[in-house]
């Protein structure tokens, strides 16, 4: 079969998973070149889709929870993307991440979509290939579920593309307490306290948590974070977590929430491009060009401003 160029939007849908597949490669292997960028900001002015961030330490439960939700999303009809970032570089004896393969989905279920992609040098860090993808899967499938690995810092990773993120937290393991430390308390829109069927400890998670959030000084219109238990082996708790989703999402829908949101998004892709290429130095001297190019256009920016760093001028 001849293989089309996948250049515009409407050809990557109609090639399906394929598409999807082969789009993907390219992003590994294309970034940089013009016809690839202009696909991807095809793809963000169309992002029909939403993007879930679900984050937590390794073994907490968040694949058996992406399957959970994968498996109630398509049964309310959506088409799903998963996209789990693997820390392969550290992975040692595949002790880290869960099985994969546990993930119980029907391969010739065109509407579900899974990849696994490297994460770069931090635990669960986003790297820029991560977050093309998640520019593109977010033209194509309904909802996008990110899965990271997240551990103290690299945790704040996920809020590079998720529209509403889930921490995900361990009972009886510190988990909690961590959560208290500056900086992981406002990262999150929902809490899932994993592992519900453990009982008083799982309870006890959820309460300490309930109660490091009380100490977050919200304004009257801010989204109240809500904190679900779940349990897969007693099967509870996934509908209470695809309803606070639900909610969240509504909440985001209401006063342009989604697309100021999203703007900032893109101005912070720009920037961690630029920065990954270029060093905090290239993004010092790219300041100027930034604020001109805008961020409606998040990809051909990215090119603009590295061949300007580079000296390459544009071809005519
Ligand atoms: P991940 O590393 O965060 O993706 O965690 P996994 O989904 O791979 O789960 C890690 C381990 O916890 C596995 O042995 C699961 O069977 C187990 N597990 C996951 N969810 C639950 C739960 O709700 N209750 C209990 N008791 N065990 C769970």
């Amino acid at each position: 079969m001849a293989r089309e160029p996948l250049d515009t939007l409407a050809a990557v849908r109609a090639a399906g998973k394929t598409g999807v597949a082969r789009t993907l490669t390219a992003i590994e292997t294309a970034a940089g070149e013009d016809w690839l960028a202009a696909l991807l900001d095809e793809a963000v002015a169309n992002a029909t889709g939403y993007v879930l961030g679900l984050t937590g330490p390794p073994g907490v439960g968040k694949s058996t929870l992406t399957s959970a939700l994968v498996a109630t999303w398509r049964g309310e009809g959506l088409s799903v993307a998963v996209l789990a970032v693997d820390p392969s570089s550290r992975r040692s004896g595949g002790a880290l991440l869960g099985d994969r393969t546990r993930m119980k989905t029907d391969p010739a279920d065109e509407s579900v979509f899974i990849r696994s992609m490297a994460a770069r040098d931090r635990l669960g860090g986003l790297s820029d290939h991560s977050i093309a993808a998640v520019a593109l899967l977010r033209a194509v499938y309904d909802m996008v579920l990110v899965e990271t690995v997240g551990i103290g810092q690299s945790e704040g990773d996920i809020a590079l593309v998720a529209d509403t993120i889930v921490l995900c937290v361990q009972p009886g393991s510190g988990d909690s307490l961590q959560f208290m430390k500056a900086g992981i308390m406002e990262l999150p829109d929902i809490v899932a306290v994993t592992k519900a069927d453990m009982g008083d400890v799982a309870r006890r998670a959820a309460a300490d948590v309930e109660g490091a959030l009380s100490l977050n000084h919200r304004a009257a219109d801010d989204w109240p974070v809500p904190v679900v238990q779940v349990s897969a082996p007693a099967a509870t708790g996934v509908d209470g977590l695809v309803e606070a989703v639900r909610n969240h999402r509504d909440f985001m829908a209401e006063a342009g929430r989604l697309d100021a949101h999203r703007d900032r998004l893109h101005e912070r892709w720009i920037r961690e491009a630029v920065r990954e290429s270029h060093g905090r130095t290239g993004l010092r001297q790219a300041e100027g060009l930034l604020s001109r190019t805008g961020h409606k256009c998040p990809f051909a920016a990215i090119n603009r401003v590295a061949e300007a760093l580079e000296g390459r001028p544009r071809l005519p």
